[in-house]
């Protein structure tokens, strides 16, 4: 095995697609920022309490995929999974939901870490962006973060996504479900893990890919038939929401997903060019969540875009972003003296706002002009020891291959006025 090898599951990010994940992140953001959603950034860790209450201690997510550790001082922690549970843990333990300002709107960005079998579009290192809305239950909220992704996947370009949407209902109408579904899942012809799975998550069950499982499913009893009258009524009004909003969904009474958190609005958005790990994000209401670690009642909702994904959908689908060349100007010394002279106009172009790279290392001509056009960069400066000698620098415009002389103490002016 090669030292120069990331570990099993994980990639690196480098340029040039770096810049794609980096736009992605922005463009997915962008919305949430101009929606007062402000940002929060939590620990990268946190003590495994956290997940196993906050996640629940029958998902995947935490039986599983865990990177859990043992510090020297004997605390039990584990790597993030997920973002939900750290942003409300931070939010409670700084008050956020006292400051009289509901819901506490807040976005974040980072890396997650799960133990899974690495396949494309699943690693055990991914990125996510994410937004919670928190101490609020209003089924506008959960419309805005529903038409928030939407906005921001489309700012992006992408198209061949779909919405799915369910309602998981409350405390009230799920026991009565779960009961019946229980009652009708133990009948059936089912392995011993499960069977197990009947008992702490029957849900789950029904999101089961073998097709064994699934046949047995049919008669299954419908969440849809279970639902309290406030729960249809609150779902009704997030669909007539984002129905007047124009954005398209489908209803999808078999979308349950993985966590244990999720109370009524639940939705998952869905990629069709990415194979079999089509989630580019999803989310939903989490009424309880803030009970089952420790807080007050705070009925939020939320959801998390995975980066990774997106930027595989964006390739899936041939989008190119419009992604702004990085550098604008370029600066090729010919000689010690022009390298002491450009190097000083190029620190100067930067104070000014402007992109400038320079080629470093000496090299010729010929080599830098390479350079130069790999850049990008819209114009080269050239000077010589004959150029400095008439105190002029060579500009050339790299598009249109026009080279002018111009007097060395105007290069930057100069070159701030072409580029706007
Ligand atoms: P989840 O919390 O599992 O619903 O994850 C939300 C989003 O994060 C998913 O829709 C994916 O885009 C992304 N995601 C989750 N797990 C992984 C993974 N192992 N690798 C890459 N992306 C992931």
């Amino acid at each position: 095995m090669s030292t120069f090898q990331a570990p099993k599951g994980t990639y690196d990010l480098t340029p040039p697609r770096s810049a794609t994940f980096l736009a992605v992140r922005e463009a997915i953001s962008a919305p949430l920022r101009d929606s007062g959603y402000g940002y929060i950034e939590t620990p990268g860790f946190e003590n495994v309490e956290l997940f196993a209450r906050g996640v629940g201690e029958s998902t995947d997510i935490v039986t599983k995929e865990m990177y859990t550790l043992t510090t020297k001082g004997g605390d039990q922690l584990a790597l993030r999974p997920e973002g939900t549970a750290s942003v409300l843990r931070a939010a409670l333990e700084a008050n956020l939901h006292k400051a009289g300002n509901l819901p506490v709107k807040l976005w974040y960005s980072g890396s997650y870490y799960r133990y899974e079998r690495p396949q494309a579009g699943r690693y055990r290192h991914f990125s996510q962006v994410g937004a919670e809305a928190i101490g609020t239950e209003d089924p506008a909220l959960d419309a805005e973060l529903i038409i928030l992704a939407d906005q921001a996947y489309r700012a992006l370009g992408l198209r061949q996504f779909r919405i799915l949407l369910n309602s998981l209902g409350d405390k009230e109408c799920r026991p009565v479900y779960r009961e019946a579904l229980q009652t009708f899942l133990r009948d059936l012809d089912l392995d011993e893990e499960t069977r197990r799975r009947i008992e702490i998550n029957p849900l789950r069950v029904l999101d089961d890919k073998r097709a064994d499982v699934q046949k047995q499913l049919t008669d299954a009893p419908k969440l849809r038939d279970y639902l309290c009258d406030a729960c249809k009524a609150y779902h009704e009004e997030v669909r007539a929401l984002i129905t007047a909003a124009g954005v398209a969904f489908e209803d999808d009474e078999k979308l349950v997903r993985g966590l244990d958190y999720y109370t009524r609005t639940t939705f998952e958005f869905v990629h069709d060019g990415l194979g079999s790990q089509s989630a580019v994000g999803g989310g939903g209401r989490y009424d309880g969540l803030s009970e089952m670690i420790g807080g007050p009642e705070l009925p939020s909702v939320g959801w998390a875009l995975g980066v990774d994904r997106t930027v595989l959908a964006l390739e899936a689908e041939g989008v190119e972003l419009d992604l702004p060349a990085v550098t604008s100007v370029y600066a090729v010394p010919l000689g010690e003296e022009a390298r002491r002279v450009l190097f000083g106009v190029v620190t100067e172009l930067r104070r000014a706002g402007i992109a400038a790279d320079f080629a470093f290392g000496g090299r010729g001509l010929k080599g830098a002009m390479k350079s130069a056009n790999r850049s990008g960069a819209r114009y080269t400066l050239v000077a010589g020891e004959r150029d400095l000698a008439e105190g002029v620098v060579q500009l050339k415009d790299m598009e249109s291959g026009e080279q002018t002389a111009v007097p060395l103490t105007e290069a930057a002016a100069e070159l701030a006025k072409r580029l706007g």
